[in-house]
């Protein structure tokens, strides 16, 4: 499993597992998959963020947009 994001630079496959259903089971009963990126994964060191090409940002069980864990990092796509 990769510790930081900059470990994800390059890679095509992603483990995805929502954030939701990690924090609030309540609210999600957890979704993860592997998704294939139509472009691999690029890391921008300068602003530290994390580019996925083709992920949709969206779970299908609860529906949330915006926040995952990719390969156990938590990942956010709000600045
Ligand atoms: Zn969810």
């Amino acid at each position: 499993m990769s510790e930081s994001l900059s470990d994800l630079d390059g890679e095509t496959d992603v483990e995805i597992e929502c954030a939701v259903g990690i924090d609030e089971p309540d609210y999600c009963d957890g979704w993860s998959e592997t998704v294939e990126l139509s472009e691999p994964a690029e890391y921008d060191g300068e602003v530290g963020r994390i580019f996925l090409p083709g992920l949709n940002w969206e779970c299908p069980e609860c529906g949330q947009p915006h926040e995952f864990e990719v390969e156990g990092i938590r990942v956010s796509n709000l600045v």
